[in-house]
């Protein structure tokens, strides 16, 4: 085998949702919700299996959906995108990898953010990066400019940022964007901004596309995925937005990952993201609901909760909870003892991570909320 992948662990995500199934536990481990999906976006998409184009779509998307993402993007973000901009691909994680392998030379350094989404890493090597990271620790995983100097260099051609911050759902705000902005602007270095979770923000908060700050417009790949706006996360419909010069680069590497995505789901996801205002303001208040049910319960189980302010995501303090375990015995033990599945932050850091931490999922239904928190209880 590659040694690439030879030495790469089972992703965390796969292991608990593995054990979660054997055990038949209570998954509150990998981020996918039991409810809510729209039905509308169901059926556009089984007409357009039923009657719609089955063959090998344009290698860059459906016009239509290229077109309906720059109109959404337009319309929530006050972004000026042309179709042209947008790549369709099979998920953000697809996204991820096309950006990352079409854009890295071998040797470049490439300033990463952990905790990291496990995707990151893995394909930074891929493209012979050299990943350089920033380390963020709770209560508020903020960014400082030391850190931003001490991991960028004169090798600096590229960030990977993500925000909302999957697993911590953290929502960086306008100075902790400035920061970042500044180091890429005054490095000359791209910004991959994975941003899944842009209709994931709770309390009022804003969600703040880095492309939007001075010197990012041409710089910024930006990265979406459909799974996460319509409670699909199977459908693995995503795409890159970035100027022509980078889209370029991103297309070269795309061809040759997926050429392309199932054409019914982009006809569906293109629809899906002309909705009305009143379907993504449920959509959050839907979301809201179930947080706030979470939160409660793990409160009234003695659970210490740091800030999170979006994503699918709360997580737990063990230290804070008087819980004298490491993130991973804790999940270990509560999926085989207590029958919930969890994820431990701690494996989002390539070393030295933080190791009193445990993300929850939260976008479930009442039923299945109530039911772990219930196992939760017992879990500690
Ligand atoms: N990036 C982040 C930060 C994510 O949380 C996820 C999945 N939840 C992805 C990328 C992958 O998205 P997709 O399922 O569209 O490939
Ligand atoms: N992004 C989802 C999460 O954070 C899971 C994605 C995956 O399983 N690879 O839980």
């Amino acid at each position: 085998m590659n040694p690439l992948f030879a030495n790469l662990p089972t992703t965390i995500f796969e292991t608990m949702s593995g054990l979660s199934r054997e055990l038949e536990a209570v998954n509150l481990g990998q981020g996918f919700p039991d409810f809510g999906w729209p039905e509308d976006v169901l059926d556009k998409a089984a007409d357009a299996v039923r009657h719609g184009w089955n063959q090998y779509p344009s290698m860059s998307g459906l016009p239509e959906l290229r077109e309906a993402v720059a109109v959404h993007y337009a319309r929530f973000q006050r972004l000026d995108l042309k179709p042209e901009e947008v790549t369709v691909t099979s998920g953000a994680t697809e996204a991820l990898a096309a950006a990352i392998l079409g854009l890295v030379t071998p040797g470049d350094e490439v300033v990463l953010f952990e905790p990291a989404y496990d995707a990151y890493l893995p394909l930074i090597r891929q493209a012979g990066g050299i990943a350089k990271a920033v380390k963020l620790t709770p209560p508020d995983w903020k960014i400082t400019e030391k850190a931003l100097a001490e991991a960028f260099g004169p090798a600096t051609r590229l960030v990977i940022f993500n925000n909302p911050l999957n697993p911590t759902g953290t929502v960086f705000s306008l100075d902790q964007l400035a920061l970042i902005a500044d180091a890429c602007v005054r490095n000359d270095a791209v910004a991959i901004c994975d941003e899944v979770w842009e209709h994931l923000v709770f309390d009022g908060h804003a969600q703040i596309p880095l492309m939007t700050l001075p010197g990012m417009r041409e710089r910024t790949v930006k990265i979406g995925s459909a799974g996460k706006i319509f409670s699909l996360t199977g459908w693995k419909v995503g795409w890159t937005c970035a100027a022509p010069r980078l889209t370029a680069a991103i297309a070269r590497a795309h061809q040759f990952l997926t050429f392309t995505t199932a054409p019914s789901l982009q006809t569906a996801v293109a629809y899906g993201l002309g909705k009305d205002d009143a379907y993504f303001t449920a959509m959050r208040e839907g979301f809201a609901r179930s947080r706030a049910r979470m939160t409660d319960g793990l409160g009234a189980a003695g659970y210490a909760l740091l800030p999170s302010d979006g994503t699918y995501f709360v997580s737990v303090d063990l230290n804070g909870s008087g819980i004298a375990l490491d993130d991973m015995t804790f999940c270990h033990r509560a999926v085989r003892e207590a029958g919930v599945a969890a994820i431990p932050v701690s494996s989002f850091y390539a070393s030295d991570p933080v190791t009193n931490v445990v993300r929850l999922c939260f976008a479930k239904s009442d039923a299945t909320v109530d039911k772990g928190l219930e196992r939760l209880a017992k879990a500690r």
